[in-house]
Order: structure tokens, then sequence, then C-alpha cells
């Protein structure tokens, strides 16, 4: 049974307060990204910690994300080594010879915990529709978490007003996907010459055209520029 759920934001669990400069909550909330390009030391309370942990937090650290999952670690030194986060691994002796959970290893996972490095799989960048910078998937199109709809999200139509739920967002431009029926691109369809010819494709049903509670998968797909279809702030659960 499909019925409707909101999807405001949800609490943040992050305490960080953004006293000292660092990132707020709504930084975190957001996955709005912080500038670590600078060598600096973190300042946790490391009463108890051992003495990985505590070099991961005290020594001054450049960390610069590469993508794929892999991190550059920059010590003050001026040694460099490369973290790969996903597999656990870091090019430096201590990981390499000795084995060890390496202060770059942890200083990684430490900042990308705090959301002031890009989680693996996404790099900051430009959301194109919000124009804020986020933490935006490596791959697809370049939509930050709110602007990117949600299977099942509802959403209008801004130039009929008509209700629809998305599909999916294909990651295709519109001046790029072709209508089969219609013989034109998403972009050159009547209607949608108003909006960015290189927008994102989003698929989209009407999600009541067979009564209440049909599955989505059973219904026509329409496509759509993604900037003609305006977020509800619902969706439908158990959409498929
Ligand atoms: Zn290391
Ligand atoms: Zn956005």
């Amino acid at each position: 049974m499909t019925h409707l759920e909101n999807t405001a934001a949800s609490p943040d669990p992050t305490t960080s307060t953004g006293s000292d400069g660092g990132p707020t909550a709504s930084d975190a909330r957001h996955g709005r990204p912080h500038d670590a390009t600078a060598k600096r030391a973190l300042a946790p309370d490391l009463r108890g910690a051992d003495e990985r942990t505590i070099r991961a937090w005290t020594e001054p650290m450049a960390v610069t994300p590469l993508g794929g999952g892999e991190y550059a670690v920059e010590s003050a030194s001026g040694t460099g080594h490369v973290v790969d986060l996903p597999a656990g691994r870091c090019s430096c002796p201590d990981h390499r010879i000795r084995g060890e959970r390496c202060k770059h290893l942890r200083r990684v996972a430490i900042e990308v915990n705090r959301h002031e490095l890009p989680p693996p799989g996404r790099l900051a960048g430009t959301c194109r529709v919000c124009g804020e910078t986020r933490y935006l998937p490596e791959v697809g199109p370049a939509l930050c978490d709110a602007c990117r709809p949600e299977p099942g999200a509802l959403v209008t139509d801004r130039e009929t007003g008509d209700l629809l739920a998305v599909v999916r967002v294909t990651g295709d431009r519109a001046d790029e996907t072709t209508i089969e029926a219609a013989g034109t691109t998403v972009a050159d369809y009547h209607n949608n010459a108003g909006y960015p010819r290189d927008d994102p494709v989003v698929e989209a049903v009407y999600p009541f055209s067979k009564g209440v509670g049909h599955p989505l998968s059973d219904l026509r797909r329409y496509q759509f520029p993604l900037s003609r279809l305006e977020a509800r702030g619902e969706r439908l659960v158990d959409a498929r």
C-alpha cells in the first residue's frame, strides 16, 4: 500500500557548534564542504586515547579528496601519503609494513565523520539547481541531496500544475535524450523550451492515473527537464 510521508530534514546527530569557526551542525546536515586544504590540527578531548589516535587528531595534516574513495594526506613535514578509505589502506610504512591502522587512515575517517571531507563516492561541487557548494555524487548529475528528487518524491509540473511522482533521475541531459513517441528531444519538446537544455532528465508518472495505491512501476513514464518539476516535500512510501 502506498502512502504519503513528509520529507522534511530530520534532526542531525552531530553536535559540533561551529563556535571554533569549524563547521556547524547546519553545515553537516547540508553536506556543506569545509575548507580542509590548510595543514591544521583538530582539538577534541583525547583523555585515554592511544598514541595513534592522539597523533591523528593533533598533528597538522592537510587532506585532499582525490575521488574514488582516495585521499591525499600531507603531514607538517611535507611527506605525503594516499589513503584508500573504503579499502582501509594507506601508502605509509606504518600501515604497509606494520599493518597498523595508521594516523593517516584515522585522520581521514575523523574528518569524513565530521563532514569536513566528502565521504567516498562524493566530491565538493556546485549544485546545478540551488547553486550551493555541496558534497555531490562523483557520478551522475551535479545535484545536492536536497535538490535531487528521490524515487517516489511528489512534484508539481510547473507548466500544468499536475501532480507527478518521480521514478528516477536518469543523469542524461535534456538535449541528448530523445522522447521516442514524439521524435524529438526532451529539451525540444513543447513546453520545455524555457528550461535549461542541459537539465538532467527526470522520469515521472502520474501516480493516481490508475487509482490510489497502484505500483508506480505499472504506470506510464514521462520524461521532464528537472527544473520543470517543483518539489512538494512529500513522497510516496513503498513506491516501486
Ligand atoms: Zn598512513
Ligand atoms: Zn541543490
